[in-house]
């Protein structure tokens, strides 16, 4: 497992009591990193406050085209504030050719490109909702299985057209088979007709960090529903702009795309 683990140390003036910040993870494009800070620290990440547990663990994630430069500041329960600049190493990507989808999801006309921008409003306040419980920390699990069809990251080609970057992991098998929870959350998105993604589900698993379910036959979850790991919520299909069944799984942390792959490393099933 590639798994990076380092610990950070903060020097600062003599007066300021002596911490470590622990950060585990991968701080790179479309990486996932968690903190550990002093219990009762206050977390800015790129001038964002971001939710600490009770015990100081955080979570911390980094776009695909996340530039080089990260900034964290901590505040102390004692009120001294320590900044830091990570480093977000670069990961290239993959060109990625996709035909035979319908031309007006490719080039939508202007009244289809207004119930896209609905639905992405739709999906920005999914993104935004949090849930104070940090039910990411029981780890996540690929949810289904399949052959992967397309990675995170790719620089896409539609029907000859370049477009917007791939950014999930696309998990191809027959229309029906089932589509499970990632890992523990509430609902917080579940829209059977949405014009790109089509039958779509968002879970919010705490702290901002959201998995995405799209292209689904059918859902079986409920907007407000509390999922455990692994129950079923819907089943894969081929609604929306696919051409052919396939679920597209995305993990999200606010508005910050991660990579699948990269979550279901850091954050392993049962790993607290
Ligand atoms: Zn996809």
């Amino acid at each position: 497992m590639r798994r990076l683990a380092f610990v950070m140390a903060w020097f600062f003036a003599p007066s300021v009591v002596a911490e470590d910040i622990e950060l585990t993870g991968r701080l790179e494009q479309g990486g996932l990193a968690l903190g550990k800070s002093a219990p009762g620290s206050r977390v800015v990440f790129n001038n964002r406050e971001i939710a600490v547990t009770s015990e100081g663990v955080f979570v911390l994630g980094f776009d695909r085209d996340a530039p080089a430069a990260a900034q964290l500041m901590i505040t102390s329960v004692t009120g001294e504030t320590r900044q830091q600049t990570l480093s977000i190493q670069r990961r290239q990507w993959q060109i990625e050719h996709v035909t035979g989808l319908p031309q007006k999801l490719v080039t939508p006309d202007p009244a289809t490109e207004a119930k896209i921008a609905a639905d992405n409003k739709l999906m920005l306040a999914a993104r935004e909702r949090t849930e104070a419980t940090p039910y990411f920390r029981r780890g996540f699990i690929k949810p289904a299985e399949g052959r992967i069809s397309g990675v995170f990251g790719s620089q896409r080609i539609l029907n000859g057209v370049p477009r917007s970057p791939h950014v999930g992991l696309d998990i191809a098998a027959p229309v029906g088979t089932p589509v499970r929870a990632a890992a523990d959350g509430i609902v917080s998105l579940a829209k059977a007709d949405m014009i790109l993604t089509g039958q779509t589900i968002v879970i919010e698993h705490g702290f901002g960090l959201d998995s995405v379910y799209i292209h689904m036959s059918e859902i079986g979850v409920k907007e407000g529903a509390h999922v455990k790991q692994g129950d079923v919520i819907g089943a894969i299909g081929q609604s929306g702009r696919a051409n052919g069944p396939h679920l597209h799984f995305g993990v999200t942390w606010f508005n910050t795309r991660l990579d699948p792959e990269t979550v279901l490393t850091v954050l392993p099933a049962n790993s607290n």
